[in-house]
């Protein structure tokens, strides 16, 4: 062990966050802030003065948390990508700005594959599927020759992005993921919506506009929203199992919080004899500390970045990144 700690920072779009992490996988703190719109979507502009003004405290308070002193950071790392443009760049400036203050490397870390190395570390489920389920992101990932590929996604929203849609809709808070998970419990009858598995990948605008034109109870068609989502999810996640000849799965992203997805996907682990893990709720969401342990997973590996090649990629692939620490 190197006796590293590095600070990252995640931005890639409604949360500044800002963790530190020691190169044991120790989490020594993880702030964030979310920005929460006042109606409406993510207004990607509005979204990064939210960063801007937080930034400074943030980061303050992770530092005061993780009771160090400037001097004992030895890495910075943040989210280069994929994300909403100036959230990017607020992040990879304040990042920018941090490694030349304290004379440190800087590092630009994936965000889809930051949750997939903070899940590997602290569940130590070496060598897992991801199912990783955000606002933007809906991904099955795995390590297959040198790269971490994506076997399906979805091939128009992100499932978090869907729920919160619907729920904008029907009047509920943002995000309304969570208050959809509450009314769904209370319904009873499966009602039929589009169930869009296309090989590996999936599709979610069907059923988004099915769900806003079914009469029925809030509770009865949540219900019917999640069986339907889920059960999608579950048929690409065991295909590439499948596929792969892997035993393990491992959850990742916002929406992976609702505790239904969960244990259907931990009955189709049962089921095959495969084990599931699902990291804490504080690194399942968008977090800086899975920005920080990736960064130095990166920089153990001999990663490090000239400013020049922190330029954000908004578009950043999964599969962009060669993984030399595996
Ligand atoms: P992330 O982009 O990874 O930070 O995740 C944010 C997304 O997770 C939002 O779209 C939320 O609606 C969604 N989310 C959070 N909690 C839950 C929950 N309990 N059930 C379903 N979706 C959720
Ligand atoms: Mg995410």
């Amino acid at each position: 062990m190197s006796g590293k700690i590095c600070l990252g920072i995640e931005g890639t779009a409604h949360t500044f966050g800002v963790g530190i992490v020691d190169d044991s996988a120790n989490v020594l703190a993880n702030e964030w802030s979310m920005y929460v719109p006042e109606e409406g979507g993510i207004h990607p502009r509005e979204a990064a003065n939210h960063h801007t003004e937080h930034a400074g405290q943030i980061i303050k308070q992770a530092m005061e948390n993780a009771n160090i002193s400037r001097d004992d950071i030895s890495l910075i790392a943040f989210s280069q990508g994929p994300g909403l443009g100036p959230c990017l760049r607020t992040a990879a400036t304040a990042a920018r700005a941090l490694s030349l203050s304290l004379n440190v490397p800087i590092v630009g870390v994936n965000h889809c594959i930051a949750h997939l190395e903070i899940g590997r570390a602290v569940c130590d489920c070496p060598d897992p599927v991801l199912l990783y389920v955000s606002g933007g992101n809906t991904q099955v990932i795995s390590y297959a020759n040198g790269r971490y590929r994506v076997f399906g996604e979805t091939l128009d929203i992100g499932l978090g992005n869907m729920l919160d849609k619907y729920g904008r809709e029907r009047g509920m808070p943002f995000p309304a993921g969570p208050e959809i998970e509450k009314l769904a419990k209370h319904g009873s009858t499966l009602m039929e919506l589009p169930y869009s598995v296309k090989g590996m990948d999936v599709s979610f605008s069907g059923l988004l506009t099915a769900a806003l034109n079914q009469p029925g109870t809030l509770e009865d068609i949540s219900y019917s929203i999640q069986e339907t989502a889920f059960s999608m999810l579950v048929e690409v996640t065991e295909r590439a199992m499948a596929h792969l000849g892997k035993a393990q799965v491992l959850l990742g992203g916002g929406v992976v919080r609702n505790k239904r997805l969960v244990e259907m996907v931990e009955i189709m682990c049962q089921e095959r004899g495969a084990e599931s893990f699902v990291p804490p709720p504080s690194l399942c969401s968008d977090n800086g500390a899975m920005i920080a342990w990736t960064g130095l997973v990166m920089n153990n590996a001999g990663i490090s970045m000239s400013l020049e090649q922190t330029n954000i990629n908004q578009k950043f692939r999964t599969d962009d990144v060669e993984i030399t620490w595996i």
